[in-house]
């Protein structure tokens, strides 16, 4: 396994190796790694000759500096678990690396990122494009896998890689969950024992209005009861949303979309995690 620190010869010996014919498989990460990371990693092994993890946390998507300074950073733990798992290229650039100036670019998604994640973290999903847009330039992948955690952000990095014509195939894997249903997260690990065991609510909120909505519960009579739910269990929810997973608009019902899927945020103590599920529209 291979580690790179800088850009430049990181590029090289990229370079070097797609003259031998190799595809490229990468996958951006913050780092404090779980077992989600690694399925995705897995996921790229699958497909390409060599697979490049990235570790990087983007100061530009943090709204909260809060948040950013509190992030979890476990570098030599992540790099002893891509290691286990046989990752060929860790990326792990710091803030010099990714940001010579303060950045002067901004990008917009329009109605794609003035719902959910994009509504409650003004300036996210502008961060998100921003870094992942330089590493894409960095690694040249043939393609990147993203979690289905963050779906919002699939969304819109589709979007991106779309309309700025980046010769890239994005992927998505599914979510990996404790045994409890608490969607993986590295955030996760700032939980105590006492909030860890209140989160798993989240997922039970998703399935309980899934439930609802399949016996024809209004959205909005789901979003109130889940809320009082998940408030008795002193968590407060941010969002519950219904929505087209391909084009995120808010679906009325889960029979108007051949993609519905709910998507969750909220605060457990201090910690805000989100979730998503999608539903079987079926019967
Ligand atoms: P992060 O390090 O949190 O920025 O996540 C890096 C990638 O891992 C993103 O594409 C996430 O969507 C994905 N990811 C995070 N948690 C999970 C999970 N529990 N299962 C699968 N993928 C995940």
């Amino acid at each position: 396994m291979q580690i790179f620190r800088e850009i430049e010869p990181l590029k090289a010996f990229l370079k070097d190796q797609k003259g031998s014919m190799r595809s490229v498989g990468f996958v951006p990460t913050m780092g404090a790694l779980h077992a989600g990371h690694l399925s995705i990693v897995r996921a790229s092994q699958a497909e390409n000759d060599l697979t490049v993890c990235s570790i990087y946390v983007n100061p530009t998507q943090f709204n909260n500096p809060d948040d950013l300074r509190k992030y979890p950073r476990a570098e030599s733990a992540d790099i002893a678990m891509l290691e286990s798992v046989g990752c060929d290229v860790i990326f792990i650039p710091d803030n010099a690396q990714m940001y010579e100036d303060d950045p002067g670019v901004t990008l917009g998604f329009g109605e794609l990122e003035k719902i959910m994640e994009g509504k409650f973290r003004p300036g996210h999903f502008s961060g998100v494009a921003l870094v992942v847009g330089k590493l894409f330039h960095i690694v040249h992948p043939n393609r990147a896998y993203f979690g289905q955690k963050d779906w919002q952000q699939f969304a819109i990095l589709s979007r991106f890689v779309k309309e700025l014509k980046f010769d890239i195939a994005l992927k998505w894997v599914p979510t990996v969950r404790e045994h409890d249903g608490l969607a993986m997260s590295s955030r996760n690990a700032r939980l105590n024992e006492e909030e860890r065991a209140r989160a798993s609510s989240l997922y039970r909120a998703l399935r309980k209005a899934e439930e609802m909505l399949k016996q024809g519960s209004t959205v909005s009579h789901v979003q109130t009861e889940i809320h009082a739910g998940l408030e008795e269990r002193q968590i407060t929810m941010e969002y519950l949303e219904l929505v087209d997973s391909v084009n995120l608009n808010f679906l009325k019902n889960v029979k108007t979309s051949d993609n519905p899927m709910l998507c969750i945020a909220a605060y457990v103590g201090e910690v805000r995690l989100i979730d998503n599920l999608f539903i079987d529209n079926e019967n």
